[in-house]
Protein backbone atom coordinates (compact mmCIF):
# COMPACT_ATOMS: atom_id res chain seq x y z
CA UNK A 1 0.00 0.00 0.00
CA UNK A 2 1.97 2.62 -1.33
CA UNK A 3 0.28 5.54 0.95
CA UNK A 4 1.81 4.29 3.83
CA UNK A 5 5.07 6.54 2.64
CA UNK A 6 2.84 9.62 3.47
CA UNK A 7 4.79 11.60 6.42
CA UNK A 8 1.91 12.85 8.82
CA UNK A 9 1.36 16.58 9.47
CA UNK A 10 3.08 16.63 12.77
CA UNK A 11 6.29 15.06 11.27
CA UNK A 12 6.37 17.82 8.78
CA UNK A 13 5.69 20.61 11.12
CA UNK A 14 8.74 19.34 13.44
CA UNK A 15 11.06 18.74 10.45
CA UNK A 16 13.45 21.90 10.09
CA UNK A 17 11.95 23.05 7.05
CA UNK A 18 8.70 22.94 8.58
CA UNK A 19 9.94 24.86 11.23
CA UNK A 20 11.42 27.52 9.31
CA UNK A 21 8.38 27.84 7.18
CA UNK A 22 6.16 28.28 10.49
CA UNK A 23 8.70 31.01 11.71
CA UNK A 24 7.73 32.92 8.44
CA UNK A 25 4.05 32.41 7.57
CA UNK A 26 2.52 31.12 10.86
CA UNK A 27 1.25 27.96 11.82
CA UNK A 28 -2.07 27.81 10.05
CA UNK A 29 -1.25 29.25 6.92
CA UNK A 30 1.59 26.49 6.53
CA UNK A 31 -0.64 23.56 7.78
CA UNK A 32 -3.19 24.58 5.51
CA UNK A 33 -0.65 24.15 2.19
CA UNK A 34 1.15 21.15 4.01
CA UNK A 35 -2.64 19.36 3.97
CA UNK A 36 -3.64 20.61 0.26
CA UNK A 37 0.24 19.09 -0.95
CA UNK A 38 -0.22 15.65 0.89
CA UNK A 39 -3.94 15.66 -0.64
CA UNK A 40 -2.37 16.52 -4.17
CA UNK A 41 0.70 13.43 -3.38
CA UNK A 42 -2.05 10.74 -1.79
CA UNK A 43 -4.25 11.72 -4.90
CA UNK A 44 -1.34 10.69 -7.47
CA UNK A 45 -0.29 7.49 -5.81
CA UNK A 46 -4.30 6.62 -5.68
CA UNK A 47 -4.26 6.98 -9.30
CA UNK A 48 -1.34 4.82 -9.56
CA UNK A 49 1.49 7.12 -9.82
CA UNK A 50 4.58 6.15 -7.53
CA UNK A 51 5.63 8.36 -4.48
CA UNK A 52 8.58 10.62 -4.37
CA UNK A 53 11.70 8.98 -2.61
CA UNK A 54 11.70 11.57 -0.44
CA UNK A 55 8.20 12.53 0.45
CA UNK A 56 8.18 14.79 2.80
CA UNK A 57 10.64 16.71 1.62
CA UNK A 58 8.48 17.44 -1.53
CA UNK A 59 5.50 18.22 0.67
CA UNK A 60 7.33 20.95 2.41
CA UNK A 61 8.55 22.33 -0.90
CA UNK A 62 5.59 22.23 -2.65
CA UNK A 63 4.03 23.94 0.41
CA UNK A 64 6.93 26.56 0.81
CA UNK A 65 6.22 27.37 -3.02
CA UNK A 66 2.58 27.86 -2.27
CA UNK A 67 3.29 29.94 0.30
CA UNK A 68 5.91 32.53 -1.47
CA UNK A 69 3.87 32.74 -4.68
CA UNK A 70 3.71 36.15 -5.44
CA UNK A 71 0.48 38.20 -4.80
CA UNK A 72 -2.16 38.42 -7.70
CA UNK A 73 -2.78 41.87 -6.48
CA UNK A 74 0.80 43.00 -6.63
CA UNK A 75 1.08 46.57 -8.91
CA UNK A 76 2.36 45.31 -12.22
CA UNK A 77 2.33 48.13 -15.36
CA UNK A 78 0.21 48.49 -17.80
CA UNK A 79 1.33 48.61 -21.23
CA UNK A 80 -1.19 46.84 -23.12
CA UNK A 81 -2.39 50.66 -24.65
CA UNK A 82 -5.65 51.00 -23.12
CA UNK A 83 -5.58 53.30 -20.23
CA UNK A 84 -8.75 52.93 -18.25
CA UNK A 85 -8.13 49.28 -18.36
CA UNK A 86 -11.09 47.57 -16.50
CA UNK A 87 -9.50 44.52 -15.71
CA UNK A 88 -6.52 46.53 -14.98
CA UNK A 89 -8.62 48.43 -12.15
CA UNK A 90 -8.75 51.57 -14.27
CA UNK A 91 -7.60 54.91 -13.08
CA UNK A 92 -4.14 55.29 -11.78
CA UNK A 93 -4.60 58.07 -9.03
CA UNK A 94 -3.20 60.90 -8.24
CA UNK A 95 -0.32 60.99 -5.58
CA UNK A 96 -3.10 64.18 -3.51
CA UNK A 97 -5.25 61.51 -3.68
CA UNK A 98 -3.10 58.95 -2.53
CA UNK A 99 -1.99 60.83 0.29
CA UNK A 100 -5.55 61.82 1.24
CA UNK A 101 -6.25 57.79 1.37
CA UNK A 102 -3.82 57.02 3.50
CA UNK A 103 -4.00 59.63 6.11
CA UNK A 104 -7.76 58.79 6.00
CA UNK A 105 -7.32 55.49 6.85
CA UNK A 106 -4.32 55.80 9.41
CA UNK A 107 -6.75 57.87 11.69
CA UNK A 108 -9.95 58.83 12.66
CA UNK A 109 -12.04 61.44 10.52
CA UNK A 110 -14.67 63.50 10.94
CA UNK A 111 -16.65 61.72 7.95
CA UNK A 112 -20.28 62.40 9.38
CA UNK A 113 -19.32 64.82 12.54
CA UNK A 114 -18.92 68.69 12.25
CA UNK A 115 -16.21 69.66 13.80
CA UNK A 116 -17.94 73.54 14.06
CA UNK A 117 -20.58 72.58 16.41
CA UNK A 118 -19.63 68.83 17.61
CA UNK A 119 -22.57 67.34 16.14
CA UNK A 120 -23.53 65.50 13.35
CA UNK A 121 -22.54 65.76 10.05
CA UNK A 122 -23.37 64.32 6.58
CA UNK A 123 -20.44 62.14 4.44
CA UNK A 124 -22.17 63.74 1.38
CA UNK A 125 -20.83 67.39 2.75
CA UNK A 126 -17.01 66.55 1.86
CA UNK A 127 -17.77 66.62 -1.85
CA UNK A 128 -21.13 68.58 -2.13
CA UNK A 129 -19.68 72.00 -2.61
CA UNK A 130 -16.84 70.57 -5.02
CA UNK A 131 -19.29 68.75 -7.29
CA UNK A 132 -21.49 71.51 -7.44
CA UNK A 133 -18.84 73.74 -8.29
CA UNK A 134 -17.56 71.87 -10.84
CA UNK A 135 -20.82 70.87 -12.43
CA UNK A 136 -23.30 73.27 -11.94
CA UNK A 137 -25.61 71.45 -9.91
CA UNK A 138 -28.12 72.64 -7.55
CA UNK A 139 -26.88 69.31 -5.03
CA UNK A 140 -25.36 65.98 -5.61
CA UNK A 141 -23.98 62.44 -4.37
CA UNK A 142 -22.00 60.13 -4.34
CA UNK A 143 -22.15 56.28 -3.84
CA UNK A 144 -20.11 52.75 -4.54
CA UNK A 145 -19.15 53.30 -8.80
CA UNK A 146 -21.93 54.70 -11.54
CA UNK A 147 -24.00 51.14 -12.22
CA UNK A 148 -24.91 51.74 -8.12
CA UNK A 149 -26.09 55.68 -9.07
CA UNK A 150 -28.31 54.67 -12.26
CA UNK A 151 -29.95 51.83 -10.34
CA UNK A 152 -30.32 54.16 -7.17
CA UNK A 153 -31.81 57.00 -9.27
CA UNK A 154 -33.61 54.70 -11.00
CA UNK A 155 -35.36 52.70 -8.15
CA UNK A 156 -35.94 56.42 -6.51
CA UNK A 157 -37.91 57.95 -9.78
CA UNK A 158 -38.90 55.10 -11.49
CA UNK A 159 -39.60 52.44 -8.63
CA UNK A 160 -43.02 50.56 -9.66
CA UNK A 161 -43.38 53.12 -12.64
CA UNK A 162 -42.55 52.86 -15.93
CA UNK A 163 -39.05 53.90 -17.49
CA UNK A 164 -38.83 55.55 -20.94
CA UNK A 165 -35.79 54.82 -22.81
CA UNK A 166 -34.79 54.72 -26.75
CA UNK A 167 -34.11 51.06 -28.22
CA UNK A 168 -30.73 53.03 -29.73
CA UNK A 169 -29.57 52.96 -26.02
CA UNK A 170 -30.46 49.96 -24.27
CA UNK A 171 -26.74 49.52 -23.74
CA UNK A 172 -24.88 46.64 -22.12
CA UNK A 173 -21.50 47.47 -20.73
CA UNK A 174 -18.80 44.76 -19.98
CA UNK A 175 -19.66 42.56 -16.76
CA UNK A 176 -23.35 42.53 -16.97
CA UNK A 177 -24.19 45.50 -16.63
CA UNK A 178 -27.80 45.95 -19.03
CA UNK A 179 -29.84 48.54 -18.74
CA UNK A 180 -33.53 46.08 -18.95
CA UNK A 181 -31.65 44.09 -16.20
CA UNK A 182 -30.79 47.08 -14.27
CA UNK A 183 -34.16 48.48 -14.63
CA UNK A 184 -35.87 45.40 -13.87
CA UNK A 185 -34.25 45.05 -10.13
CA UNK A 186 -34.86 48.80 -10.00
CA UNK A 187 -38.48 47.91 -9.74
CA UNK A 188 -39.39 49.86 -13.18
CA UNK A 189 -40.97 48.79 -15.62
CA UNK A 190 -38.76 49.32 -19.09
CA UNK A 191 -40.78 50.96 -21.79
CA UNK A 192 -39.07 51.06 -24.88
CA UNK A 193 -39.74 53.72 -27.87
CA UNK A 194 -38.08 54.06 -30.98
CA UNK A 195 -36.11 52.03 -32.95
CA UNK A 196 -32.43 50.90 -32.97
CA UNK A 197 -31.03 53.86 -35.28
CA UNK A 198 -34.07 56.26 -34.51
CA UNK A 199 -35.81 57.53 -32.11
CA UNK A 200 -37.81 61.11 -31.94
CA UNK A 201 -39.94 63.38 -29.67
CA UNK A 202 -43.16 62.04 -30.55
CA UNK A 203 -41.60 58.69 -29.73
CA UNK A 204 -41.34 59.73 -25.98
CA UNK A 205 -44.99 62.44 -26.10
CA UNK A 206 -46.67 59.40 -26.97
CA UNK A 207 -45.34 56.29 -24.36
CA UNK A 208 -45.59 59.36 -21.62
CA UNK A 209 -48.31 58.98 -19.26
CA UNK A 210 -49.19 58.63 -15.48
CA UNK A 211 -47.55 55.98 -14.91
CA UNK A 212 -44.26 57.18 -16.15
CA UNK A 213 -41.14 57.83 -13.54
CA UNK A 214 -38.19 58.99 -15.55
CA UNK A 215 -37.15 59.54 -19.51
CA UNK A 216 -34.00 57.79 -19.26
CA UNK A 217 -31.44 59.04 -21.64
CA UNK A 218 -27.66 56.48 -21.91
CA UNK A 219 -25.02 57.55 -23.48
CA UNK A 220 -23.93 55.21 -25.68
CA UNK A 221 -20.26 54.93 -24.69
CA UNK A 222 -18.84 51.63 -26.01
CA UNK A 223 -20.57 52.12 -29.27
CA UNK A 224 -21.44 54.26 -32.28
CA UNK A 225 -24.73 53.93 -34.13
CA UNK A 226 -23.96 55.49 -37.72
CA UNK A 227 -25.23 56.38 -41.01
CA UNK A 228 -29.48 56.98 -40.74
CA UNK A 229 -29.95 57.39 -37.49
CA UNK A 230 -31.58 60.36 -35.03
CA UNK A 231 -31.65 60.51 -31.00
CA UNK A 232 -33.68 63.50 -29.04
CA UNK A 233 -31.12 65.00 -27.21
CA UNK A 234 -31.69 65.53 -23.31
CA UNK A 235 -32.73 69.29 -23.53
CA UNK A 236 -35.17 68.67 -25.91
CA UNK A 237 -36.77 65.55 -23.41
CA UNK A 238 -36.55 68.46 -20.86
CA UNK A 239 -38.69 70.52 -23.05
CA UNK A 240 -41.32 67.94 -23.65
CA UNK A 241 -41.32 67.47 -19.75
CA UNK A 242 -42.43 70.85 -19.42
CA UNK A 243 -45.37 70.75 -21.63
CA UNK A 244 -47.04 68.91 -18.40
CA UNK A 245 -45.93 66.09 -17.65
CA UNK A 246 -43.02 67.37 -15.51
CA UNK A 247 -41.23 63.90 -15.89
CA UNK A 248 -37.21 63.88 -14.63
CA UNK A 249 -34.91 63.59 -17.30
CA UNK A 250 -32.22 61.02 -15.98
CA UNK A 251 -29.00 60.99 -17.57
CA UNK A 252 -26.90 58.45 -17.44
CA UNK A 253 -23.04 59.69 -19.20
CA UNK A 254 -21.14 56.37 -17.86
CA UNK A 255 -17.72 58.20 -18.23
CA UNK A 256 -18.26 61.80 -18.26
CA UNK A 257 -15.81 64.28 -18.22
CA UNK A 258 -15.72 67.41 -16.34
CA UNK A 259 -13.50 69.52 -18.58
CA UNK A 260 -13.53 69.53 -22.13
CA UNK A 261 -11.14 67.07 -23.65
CA UNK A 262 -10.90 68.75 -27.41
CA UNK A 263 -8.13 70.81 -25.38
CA UNK A 264 -6.16 67.97 -25.14
CA UNK A 265 -6.65 66.21 -28.76
CA UNK A 266 -9.36 64.03 -27.79
CA UNK A 267 -12.65 63.95 -29.16
CA UNK A 268 -15.07 66.56 -27.96
CA UNK A 269 -17.70 64.59 -25.91
CA UNK A 270 -20.31 66.79 -23.87
CA UNK A 271 -19.14 67.56 -20.36
CA UNK A 272 -20.75 66.77 -17.27
CA UNK A 273 -21.78 70.66 -16.37
CA UNK A 274 -23.15 70.81 -20.19
CA UNK A 275 -25.31 67.39 -19.32
CA UNK A 276 -26.62 68.94 -16.18
CA UNK A 277 -27.75 71.92 -18.07
CA UNK A 278 -29.62 70.21 -20.10
CA UNK A 279 -31.43 67.26 -17.49
CA UNK A 280 -32.54 66.70 -13.99
CA UNK A 281 -29.96 64.14 -12.90
CA UNK A 282 -26.83 63.04 -14.70
CA UNK A 283 -24.54 59.89 -13.33
CA UNK A 284 -21.32 59.35 -14.28
CA UNK A 285 -18.53 57.30 -12.89
CA UNK A 286 -15.26 58.26 -10.67
CA UNK A 287 -12.58 55.87 -11.92
CA UNK A 288 -13.20 56.44 -15.88
CA UNK A 289 -12.54 60.16 -17.65
CA UNK A 290 -12.51 61.38 -14.13
CA UNK A 291 -9.41 59.75 -13.22
CA UNK A 292 -10.38 58.56 -9.62
CA UNK A 293 -10.98 55.76 -7.58
CA UNK A 294 -14.24 53.68 -7.89
CA UNK A 295 -17.71 55.59 -7.24
CA UNK A 296 -20.91 56.89 -9.19
CA UNK A 297 -22.05 60.36 -8.80
CA UNK A 298 -25.42 61.59 -9.11
CA UNK A 299 -25.72 65.32 -9.71
CA UNK A 300 -28.50 67.77 -10.77
CA UNK A 301 -32.01 69.33 -8.92
CA UNK A 302 -31.87 69.28 -5.34
CA UNK A 303 -35.10 68.34 -4.73
CA UNK A 304 -34.30 64.56 -6.76
CA UNK A 305 -31.22 64.32 -4.48
CA UNK A 306 -33.10 65.04 -1.44
CA UNK A 307 -35.33 62.05 -2.89
CA UNK A 308 -32.33 59.61 -3.46
CA UNK A 309 -30.82 60.85 -0.39
CA UNK A 310 -34.12 59.39 1.53
CA UNK A 311 -33.95 55.99 -0.42
CA UNK A 312 -33.06 52.87 1.80
CA UNK A 313 -30.84 51.45 -0.86
CA UNK A 314 -28.73 54.25 -0.85
CA UNK A 315 -27.51 52.76 2.78
CA UNK A 316 -26.16 49.61 0.92
CA UNK A 317 -24.01 51.85 -1.66
CA UNK A 318 -22.44 54.32 0.32
CA UNK A 319 -18.93 55.38 0.38
CA UNK A 320 -16.06 55.09 2.99
CA UNK A 321 -13.83 57.99 4.54
CA UNK A 322 -11.06 56.25 2.03
CA UNK A 323 -12.71 56.82 -1.19
CA UNK A 324 -14.38 60.14 0.08
CA UNK A 325 -10.74 61.61 1.03
CA UNK A 326 -9.46 60.56 -2.24
CA UNK A 327 -12.49 61.62 -4.49
CA UNK A 328 -12.46 64.97 -2.36
CA UNK A 329 -8.47 65.13 -3.52
CA UNK A 330 -9.18 64.50 -7.57
CA UNK A 331 -11.73 67.05 -7.34
CA UNK A 332 -9.45 69.49 -5.65
CA UNK A 333 -7.44 69.18 -8.75
CA UNK A 334 -9.50 70.15 -11.27
CA UNK A 335 -10.62 73.96 -9.20
CA UNK A 336 -6.78 74.03 -11.54
CA UNK A 337 -7.29 72.67 -14.55
CA UNK A 338 -4.61 74.21 -16.22
CA UNK A 339 -1.96 72.07 -14.11
CA UNK A 340 -4.53 69.38 -14.47
CA UNK A 341 -2.02 67.90 -17.19
CA UNK A 342 0.86 67.71 -14.56
CA UNK A 343 -1.55 66.58 -11.64
CA UNK A 344 -3.65 64.03 -12.98
CA UNK A 345 -2.24 61.12 -14.40
CA UNK A 346 -5.18 59.68 -16.67
CA UNK A 347 -5.17 63.25 -18.50
CA UNK A 348 -1.14 63.38 -18.71
CA UNK A 349 -1.39 59.68 -19.88
CA UNK A 350 -4.16 60.26 -22.54
CA UNK A 351 -2.86 63.56 -24.02
CA UNK A 352 0.54 62.29 -24.15
CA UNK A 353 2.21 63.47 -27.58
CA UNK A 354 2.82 60.49 -29.81
CA UNK A 355 6.29 62.21 -30.47
CA UNK A 356 7.08 61.85 -26.96
CA UNK A 357 5.97 58.48 -26.00
CA UNK A 358 8.48 57.64 -29.48
CA UNK A 359 11.24 59.40 -28.16
CA UNK A 360 11.00 57.48 -24.85
CA UNK A 361 10.79 54.35 -27.90
CA UNK A 362 13.72 55.10 -28.67
CA UNK A 363 15.65 55.99 -25.75
CA UNK A 364 14.24 52.55 -24.10
CA UNK A 365 14.98 50.49 -27.19
CA UNK A 366 19.05 49.49 -26.27
CA UNK A 367 18.40 48.76 -23.05
CA UNK A 368 15.36 46.86 -23.22
CA UNK A 369 16.94 44.58 -25.95
CA UNK A 370 19.85 44.05 -23.49
CA UNK A 371 17.15 43.15 -20.82
CA UNK A 372 15.46 40.39 -23.08
CA UNK A 373 18.26 39.51 -25.21
CA UNK A 374 19.13 37.14 -22.98
CA UNK A 375 16.36 35.14 -23.30
CA UNK A 376 16.94 35.61 -27.32
CA UNK A 377 13.86 38.25 -28.09
CA UNK A 378 14.81 41.38 -30.32
CA UNK A 379 13.50 44.63 -29.66
CA UNK A 380 12.72 47.27 -32.08
CA UNK A 381 10.61 50.55 -32.14
CA UNK A 382 7.27 50.63 -33.28
CA UNK A 383 3.69 52.69 -34.19
CA UNK A 384 0.78 51.72 -32.55
CA UNK A 385 -2.59 52.79 -30.92
CA UNK A 386 -3.69 53.29 -28.12
CA UNK A 387 -7.48 53.65 -26.66
CA UNK A 388 -8.86 55.17 -23.67
CA UNK A 389 -10.56 51.89 -22.38
CA UNK A 390 -13.35 51.68 -20.27
CA UNK A 391 -16.09 52.48 -22.73
CA UNK A 392 -15.08 56.10 -23.10
CA UNK A 393 -14.27 57.12 -26.39
CA UNK A 394 -14.66 53.89 -28.06
CA UNK A 395 -13.88 54.45 -32.01
CA UNK A 396 -11.20 56.98 -31.06
CA UNK A 397 -7.06 55.49 -31.20
CA UNK A 398 -4.47 57.80 -30.16
CA UNK A 399 -1.43 57.39 -32.17
CA UNK A 400 1.15 56.15 -29.93
CA UNK A 401 4.60 54.50 -29.76
CA UNK A 402 5.93 51.28 -28.28
CA UNK A 403 8.59 48.20 -28.60
CA UNK A 404 7.55 45.05 -30.60
CA UNK A 405 9.48 42.00 -28.93
CA UNK A 406 9.60 39.06 -31.41
CA UNK A 407 11.05 35.60 -30.72
CA UNK A 408 14.08 34.37 -31.87
CA UNK A 409 12.76 31.54 -34.45
CA UNK A 410 9.33 33.18 -35.08
CA UNK A 411 9.02 31.93 -31.19
CA UNK A 412 5.31 32.22 -30.48
CA UNK A 413 5.23 36.24 -28.35
CA UNK A 414 2.59 33.79 -26.28
CA UNK A 415 5.66 33.02 -24.52
CA UNK A 416 7.29 35.50 -23.45
CA UNK A 417 4.34 37.55 -22.84
CA UNK A 418 3.75 34.83 -19.90
CA UNK A 419 6.88 35.16 -18.66
CA UNK A 420 6.49 38.87 -18.69
CA UNK A 421 3.72 38.34 -16.35
CA UNK A 422 4.96 35.86 -14.11
CA UNK A 423 7.65 38.94 -13.42
CA UNK A 424 7.72 40.53 -9.42
CA UNK A 425 6.55 43.61 -11.40
CA UNK A 426 4.53 42.21 -14.29
CA UNK A 427 5.10 44.34 -17.26
CA UNK A 428 1.77 43.63 -19.58
CA UNK A 429 1.90 44.13 -23.16
CA UNK A 430 -0.67 42.82 -26.08
CA UNK A 431 -0.35 40.58 -28.84
CA UNK A 432 -0.36 41.96 -32.02
CA UNK A 433 0.89 40.75 -35.93
CA UNK A 434 3.27 38.34 -33.87
CA UNK A 435 4.82 40.39 -31.59
CA UNK A 436 4.25 41.36 -28.07
CA UNK A 437 3.91 44.92 -28.27
CA UNK A 438 4.30 46.98 -24.84
CA UNK A 439 2.65 50.58 -25.98
CA UNK A 440 4.71 53.10 -23.56
CA UNK A 441 1.76 55.86 -23.55
CA UNK A 442 0.96 54.49 -19.73
CA UNK A 443 4.90 54.14 -18.61
CA UNK A 444 5.31 56.67 -16.15
CA UNK A 445 9.95 56.89 -16.03
CA UNK A 446 12.10 54.94 -18.15
CA UNK A 447 13.69 52.96 -15.54
CA UNK A 448 10.70 51.34 -13.84
CA UNK A 449 10.13 48.88 -17.09
CA UNK A 450 13.90 48.43 -17.34
CA UNK A 451 13.92 47.40 -13.43
CA UNK A 452 11.35 45.09 -13.97
CA UNK A 453 12.76 43.58 -16.72
CA UNK A 454 16.18 42.81 -14.67
CA UNK A 455 14.10 39.84 -13.31
CA UNK A 456 13.94 38.40 -16.27
CA UNK A 457 16.54 35.17 -15.80
CA UNK A 458 17.83 33.34 -18.79
C1 LIG B 1 -19.31 52.45 -17.46
C2 LIG B 1 -20.75 52.78 -17.55
C3 LIG B 1 -21.62 52.42 -16.53
C4 LIG B 1 -21.16 51.69 -15.31
O1 LIG B 1 -20.28 52.48 -14.56
P1 LIG B 1 -19.35 51.81 -13.43
O2 LIG B 1 -18.67 52.97 -12.79
O3 LIG B 1 -18.43 50.88 -14.15
O4 LIG B 1 -20.25 51.09 -12.49
C5 LIG B 1 -22.95 52.76 -16.67
N1 LIG B 1 -23.41 53.41 -17.76
C6 LIG B 1 -22.58 53.77 -18.77
C7 LIG B 1 -23.15 54.49 -19.96
C8 LIG B 1 -21.22 53.46 -18.71
O5 LIG B 1 -20.40 53.81 -19.70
Amino acid sequence: MPLRGLPSIDRLLNADAGRALVAAHGRGPVTRELRLALETLRAEALAGDALPADAAGAVLSAAAAALTRPDPLRPCLNLTGTILHTNLGRALLPEAAIRAATDAMRDAVALEFDLDSGGRGERDDHLRDLLRRLTGAEDATVVNNNAAAVLLALNTLAGGREAIVSRGELIEIGGAFRIPDIMARAGATLREVGTTNRTHPGDYRAALGPQTGVMLKVHTSNYRIEGFTSEVPAATLREIAAEGSEVPVLNDLGSGSLIDLSRYGLRREPTVAEAVAQSDLVTFSGDKLLGGPQAGFICGRADLIARINRNPMKRAMRLDKIRIAALKAVLELYLDPDRLIETLPTLAMLARPRDDIAAQAERLQPRVQQAVGAIGFQVAVCDCASQVGSGALPTDTLPSAGLALTGPGGAAPQQLAARLRALPVPVLGRIASGALILDLRGLRGDDRLIHALTGLAP
